[in-house]
């Protein structure tokens, strides 16, 4: 049993360069907006508190055991 070879599709020039300028405002918004997820998920409790009650405290505590934060 004899199969037709395929012709293959040529190879596309990808364009697999991003220039750093455009990668920089989305560098910095990782970085914040990481930060601002660690402050929550690490020390946003008792006198560091941003929102009051439990609440975040709460939605976070497996996170903060998970990292190693100490919580109670
Ligand atoms: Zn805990």
């Amino acid at each position: 049993m004899a199969y037709a070879a395929a012709p293959h599709p040529a190879a596309t020039p990808v364009a697999l360069r991003i220039p750093v300028r455009a990668l920089l405002p989305w560098a910095v918004f990782v970085g914040v907006f990481g930060m601002v997820l660690l402050y929550f998920v690490g020390v946003e409790q008792g006198a560091l508190t941003v929102f009051s009650g439990n609440t975040v405290h709460e939605w976070v505590h497996d996170g903060r055991h998970l990292l190693g934060f100490p919580c109670h």
